[in-house]
């Protein structure tokens, strides 16, 4: 089965039920080191991209990629918006001229610069940055898919739990300083939830 924008209601319902199932969990992480405001944001965000996902459905991965990072960007607010928005929009930008591993790379890699930082400093990017590495290696080590998704679900978990001895350097627990480190980054548990639900959603096949 083509996995096409078709099942964008589908994954979008899905990253909402994980999200809101674990939004008191996140909470509590938010609150212990940033301003306890990222479930709310997100939940926004998805709440926005619900009412839009019979429209999405209708378009192309680029267009809906675009209006994605658009909706996030206008609706999320905090560092999580502009970075996923970032995301979404450099993505749909890669996605006119590589498939999909490297795209999703360089969206990554916008949102590097975006929030000027990188792997270590206990955000989101701890999940991101390898799963983006472990994708784009492993597709182009032709291994099978089923095998790449379950790899990609023991990075994405690594590295949310990698943020809890991290000292954080960006964003506001970088304002704690040592009194970050013993809590797992919010934006990090997010990233891991929503890729999990994502990847228990696709097709076995594509
Ligand atoms: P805000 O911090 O503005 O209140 P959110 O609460 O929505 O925004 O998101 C916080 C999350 O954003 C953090 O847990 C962290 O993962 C991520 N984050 C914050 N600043 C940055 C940055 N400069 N680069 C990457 N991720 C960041
Ligand atoms: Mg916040």
């Amino acid at each position: 089965m083509p996995v096409t924008p078709a099942l964008l209601p589908e994954l979008i319902a899905a990253v909402s039920e994980t999200i809101n199932q674990h939004a008191d969990e996140v909470t509590a992480l938010d609150q212990a080191i940033g301003d306890g405001d990222h479930v709310t944001n997100l939940q926004r965000g998805l709440l926005a991209l619900s009412a839009q996902s019979a429209e999405l459905a209708q378009l192309d991965w680029p267009a809906a990629w675009q209006k994605i990072g658009m909706t996030l960007m206008s609706t999320v607010g905090g560092a999580s918006g502009s970075l996923y928005g970032t995301l979404f929009i450099a993505l749909s930008k890669a996605s006119r001229e590589h498939a999909f591993a490297d795209a999703f790379m360089l969206g990554v890699e916008a949102m590097k610069q975006r929030g000027k930082a990188d792997v270590g400093e206990k955000t989101m990017l701890d999940v991101l940055i390898p799963v983006a590495q472990h994708l784009q290696q492993a597709t182009h080590e032709n291994k099978p898919l089923n095998v790449i998704l379950s790899e990609i679900q023991t990075v994405a978990l690594a590295g949310m739990e990698a943020t809890r001895e991290m000292l954080a350097t960006k964003g506001r627990a970088s304002f704690l300083g040592e009194r970050s480190l013993g809590h797992i980054d919010a934006g990090a548990k997010t990233a891991q939830l929503i890729i999990t639900a994502l990847l228990a959603h696709l097709p076995a096949q594509f």
